[in-house]
């Protein structure tokens, strides 16, 4: 069969903007399918850099993103804060994917859930926010309880803050920075969930199942796959997904975060454009992992089943609990996963943990 022009065959580069663990983990699956890496990233000690070729500069610095990109045949992110400059320089030299209509979509609330809702994703109620006066009014809109986030770099509730009150308002805005952001009503959720979707050139599209996430500290703590939830509400969740990949003309992944309310309605909460810390499970427990399934898309290549042979739950290591390796290895039926991360700071992820049980449907 003849290869279309667009596909990147193995033994082509991939390049990564950004050098955390799921770079690593795509470079270590792209590497299984015959794949160099490399891995751009402006922090030193990256955990990207153990595993593939390397550059360490800033995302302003065009002749080293230059360079990057003549060294490549396509460049994808495991990152989606990347200005948009870069990703215009980036793309006057090679395939970028997704491209930056994706990302931008992905980097701001404002936008974000804007593309949610045109589309008819019901979410929680929100406002945008882009000075005090405008807090104020959308909280009397909205009412309290409700969480001002800013509109960008907000990860693992960072750039979050909570108001039960009004005499709380100032403190919120000065704690945000007073920044562009977004005021969004407190949903008394029964549980979260999310899905990822994987989409190819050709456009096909595949999701894994949705899984439902439990957060310790604002950060991802626990991962159940499958969730547990009635199949409509999974079939729902996935739709939507699919949905806004297709939108978004995706090529490579979606996460898409929801809430359930108490009242068994979906909210779609966010979504991120690249492998998220939600489909770790997939390495163990699936025919083709979410990191697989990223390389195929961003290369060209026909997307893998993501058929789960095994239910699973997933457990982050962060910070110290890193220190249980040793008791995880001889746990029969767990699978460790580290990121070579040298210094375990508290709210560090510094790897994971998979627990793997037979399906409990039996449908295999
Ligand atoms: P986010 O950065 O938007 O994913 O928010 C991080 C976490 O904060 C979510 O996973 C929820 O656990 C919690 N959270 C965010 N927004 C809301 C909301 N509107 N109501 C209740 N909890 C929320």
């Amino acid at each position: 069969m003849p290869v279309d022009a667009k596909v990147i065959p193995p033994g082509g580069t991939i390049g990564i903007i950004g050098g955390g663990q799921l770079g690593r983990m795509t470079a270590l699956a792209a590497a299984r399918l015959g794949y160099r890496c490399h891995i751009y990233c402006p922090e030193t000690d990256s955990p990207a850099f153990q595993v593939a070729a390397s550059t360490l500069a800033s995302y302003a610095d065009e002749a080293a993103l230059t360079a990057f990109a003549a060294a490549v045949d396509v460049i994808t992110f495991e990152f989606e804060n990347v200005p948009a400059e870069s990703v215009r320089i980036l793309s006057r030299h090679v395939p970028v994917r997704p491209c930056w209509r994706v990302l931008e979509t992905a980097q701001d609330r404002i936008v974000e859930k804007g593309f949610f809702n045109n589309m008819a994703i019901a979410t929680a109620a929100w406002r945008p926010v882009l000075d005090r006066a405008g807090l104020g009014a959308a909280a009397a809109e909205l009412g309290l309880p409700s969480i001002l986030k800013t509109a960008r770099f907000g990860y693992d509730g960072k750039g979050q803050v909570r108001i039960d009150d009004p005499r709380e308002l100032d403190r919120a805005w000065a704690a945000i920075g007073e920044r562009p952001a977004i005021l969004e009503r407190f949903v008394p959720f029964e549980r979260e969930l999310s899905v990822v979707v994987a989409r190819g050139l050709d456009g096909a599209a595949v999701c894994f199942d949705v899984v439902e996430n439990r957060h310790r500290n604002h950060i991802l703590d626990v991962t159940i796959a499958p969730a547990p939830i009635a199949p409509h509400l999974a079939r729902q969740a996935q739709d939507i997904a699919l949905a806004a990949a297709a939108k978004l003309e995706l090529v490579g992944l979606l996460a898409v975060e929801f809430f359930v309310t108490t009242d068994g309605t979906l909210l779609a909460n966010e979504m991120a454009p690249r492998p998220h810390n939600s489909g770790h499970w997939t390495m163990d427990a699936c025919l083709t992992d979410q990191f697989e399934q990223f390389v195929r898309a961003v290369c060209g290549l026909p997307l893998g089943s993501p058929l789960r042979h095994s239910d699973a739950v997933m457990t982050n290591l962060i910070g110290d609990d890193v220190n249980q390796w040793l008791d995880i290895l001889q746990e029969p039926g767990a699978r460790l996963h580290l990121y070579g991360k040298a210094e375990a700071r508290p709210g560090r992820k510094m790897g994971h943990v998979t627990r793997l049980m037979p399906r409990a449907d039996r449908q295999l």
